[in-house]
């Protein structure tokens, strides 16, 4: 006879429990899902072991295992999504409120938490996207968004300006048009799939950097002050913590500023700065009276021996300034401290940065979609166009399935900072899977789809590698960051353990149900709960050591996170295309979790996908550019002369 778990009376009552019967009887209930079952399921088990053969794998892997039991309940009305969790922004910051860390420890799994809304900008805001995207498409038809230097020209900045693109994210009192961080995030993903760069600006302006620093911490002479000038883009924004000397490790960090007088002296180095140039406004993350602080810094218009910038040849990003910062007992008013703890001030930048670096990858697989459409239209072999393939479609369904699951992450990861959530394991997985999802996707699908093809100049894998590459290193390099992840989750699971619930060893089949896959990604964040506590019993906090084992158990739950929340993304879409591609995402990482074969159901849901987007069908892609099928001997050198290396 098996002990009943502790709090399971609560969690899983008999009025909650639909237990797995029949295959016919069996109901997945969207909402929630319970996992357990121990000694209130005893009668129930040997009901299930009878109906056995009745069930999907996946359903009698899950009896098999007893974590069985789905909740009645039916989905909070949409509105009500996650807003009921944590009733005070405070207890909603802590780590132990984190989507993730409840998922694993809970009986009674929130699966509301894994959702997202469709989210509406105001007026104002819709106005100034509309024509920003306007703006940035006309300097696109007419070859103006870079200057002669290569970089995003000021005219570019200058008409982003006037159609309020600058001022996105800072409220109409300080001249912005206050778009949540929700609503802004998607449409930063639009915009990279009209000017990756043009985009990615906007990061170090007001997500990591000052308009979204001065807007969470500044007090109101500082918002006055400093945020008007960075919402009319007379100020673009930038961000600075790497120095030469350290990335992570912010206890490293030397960039001192020195109390003078009323003011402060700044002193130091910071390295790899994107956007950063004179007339700038920099977020600077430096030492002051020995405490990590974060310092706006409005640089002026020209460099002297107090402050200078280096530039040297980083190739990525490509069309955007990344320069060093040299300070050397620079002048700053002490009135730009702003009052938050560096670190966390840093973070709350970070956060934002790296659901932003989902977007981004949502946009940019866009435009790899858009190159490759035309492609495999009309490049034949052997008799037939490579895009009715099976190999091809497959490659064009696995890059349909990424595209929605950024889509599906941006919009959550997203959401949760507006909801207050401290976010700091979300926004890691987010960054993580956006960013290695293009680094795959670079490889695996436009570099060997567009064949030779990719190392011509005009193609999007040859001229943009290091950008399609850089964001598994910057804003954390992705193994340190899943280090920090796990280090963050061991911490709150020691805080606050799960109940010991029975570790689940679910086999996700390849399904297309959603539902289903919700409920084994569930599962397996419940099995991967379990395998942490368990390892930490055994070695406490000095798991986190143990860098090789530390980081397969986080990339378990990462991957497990990310399934249930693409599944959930795709249960609330309309479109069969991107339920589709959201079922090959989430069954893809099911078969990644749990070690098992593809099945021919999933190459035919997978290849099908990949179909549609051949036949450009795909709606999600319907606005990407195009790209132009290059023939070798048209496209003209651009050394301007003959290629004598043959
Ligand atoms: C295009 C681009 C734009 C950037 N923009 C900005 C910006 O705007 N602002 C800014 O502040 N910075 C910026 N950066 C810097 C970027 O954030 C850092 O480069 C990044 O965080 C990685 O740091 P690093 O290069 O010093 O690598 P390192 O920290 O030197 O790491 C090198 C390798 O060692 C591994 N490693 C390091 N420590 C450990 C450890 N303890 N255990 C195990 N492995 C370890 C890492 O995983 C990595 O693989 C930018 C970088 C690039 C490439």
């Amino acid at each position: 006879m098996r002990e009943p778990l502790a709090g399971r009376s609560d969690a899983m009552s008999d009025r909650e429990l639909v237990v797995l019967g029949t295959a016919s009887q069996t109901r997945v209930v969207p909402g929630r899902v319970a996992l357990g079952g121990e000694a209130a399921t005893e009668n129930q088990v040997g009901h299930l072991g009878e109906a056995d053969r009745d069930l999907r794998p996946w359903q009698t892997n899950v009896l098999r295992c007893m974590a069985i039991g789905i909740a009645k309940r039916e989905p909070p009305a949409r509105g009500r999504m996650m807003a009921g969790y944590g009733s005070k922004s405070a207890d909603r910051r802590q780590l132990v409120a984190s989507p993730v860390h409840r998922a694993m420890s809970e009986t009674d799994t929130p699966l509301e938490m894994f959702e997202s809304e469709e989210l509406l900008p105001s007026p104002a805001a819709a106005d100034a996207m509309e024509r920003s995207l306007a703006v940035t498409r006309r300097h696109a038809a007419a070859g103006t968004v870079y200057d002669s230097d290569g970089m995003v020209a000021p005219g570019v900045v200058a008409d982003l300006a006037g159609a309020g693109y600058w001022g996105l994210r800072a409220g109409a009192k300080y001249g912005g048009s206050g778009a949540s961080f929700g609503v802004w995030a998607p449409y930063v993903a639009k915009m990279t799939a009209v000017d990756p760069w043009v985009a990615g600006l906007s990061s170090p302006h007001a997500a990591l950097g000052p308009v979204n620093l001065i807007g969470r911490f500044g007090d109101d002479e500082q918002k006055q002050r400093l945020l008007p000038p960075l919402a009319r883009g007379e100020r673009l924004g930038a961000f600075a913590v790497t120095e030469p000397g350290t990335a992570s490790d912010w206890g490293a960090i030397r960039t001192t500023a020195a109390r003078s007088g009323g003011g402060l002296l700044l002193t130091g180095e910071k390295l790899f700065i994107s956007n950063v140039a004179p007339g700038r406004t920099a977020g600077v993350l430096c030492q002051i009276d020995g405490r990590l602080t974060m310092l706006i810094v409005e640089l002026p218009l020209t460099e002297d021996d107090r402050f200078r910038t280096v530039s040297y040849y980083l190739r990525a990003p490509r069309h955007i300034t990344n320069r060093a910062l040299i300070f050397d007992q620079f002048p700053v008013p002490a009135a730009n401290v702003l009052d938050a703890n560096g670190r966390s001030a840093a973070y709350h930048g970070l956060n934002h940065g790296r659901v932003l670096v989902c977007a981004f990858s949502a946009g940019i697989l866009r435009l790899m979609a858009g190159t490759l459409i035309p492609w495999v239209q009309t490049r034949e072999t052997f008799g037939a166009v490579i895009g009715s393939r099976e190999l091809v479609q497959r490659r064009l369904g696995r890059l349909a399935a990424r595209i929605v699951a950024c889509d599906a992450l941006t919009a959550w990861a997203s959401q949760l900072l507006d909801r207050d959530y401290r976010g700091e394991l979300e926004c890691v997985l987010t960054k993580v899977f956006g960013s290695e999802a293009v680094k795959e996707a670079t490889v695996d699908l436009l570099l060997k789809t567009h064949g030779s093809r990719a190392f011509l100049p005009g193609n999007l894998f040859s001229d943009s590698i290091y950008d399609l590459l850089a964001p598994t290193v910057f804003e954390g390099e992705n193994e340190i960051l899943t280090l920090g992840f796990f280090s963050s989750l061991a911490k709150a699971r020691l805080a606050s353990p799960g109940p010991g619930l029975p570790l689940a060893q679910l086999r996700p089949a390849s399904t297309p149900h959603l539902e289903e896959l919700a409920v084994a990604a569930a599962a397996e964040l419940h099995g991967a709960g379990r395998e942490i506590d368990s390892a930490l019993h055994h070695e406490g906090a000095a798991l986190a050591q143990h860098q090789a084992t530390a980081v397969e158990l986080a990339q378990r739950v990462q991957q497990a996170a990310v399934m249930l929340v693409v599944s959930r993304y795709g249960a609330r879409q309309n479109d069969p295309l991107v339920r589709n591609a959201a079922a090959c995402m989430a069954s893809e990482l099911g078969q990644r979790l749990s070690g098992s074969r593809p099945t021919a159901t999933y190459h035919r849901m997978l290849t099908d996908l990949g179909a549609a987007v051949a036949e450009d069908r795909f709606s999600p892609v319907a606005e990407a550019p195009r790209g132009t099928v290059a023939m070798p001997s048209h496209v003209p050198d651009p050394r301007g002369r003959p290629d004598d290396r043959r």
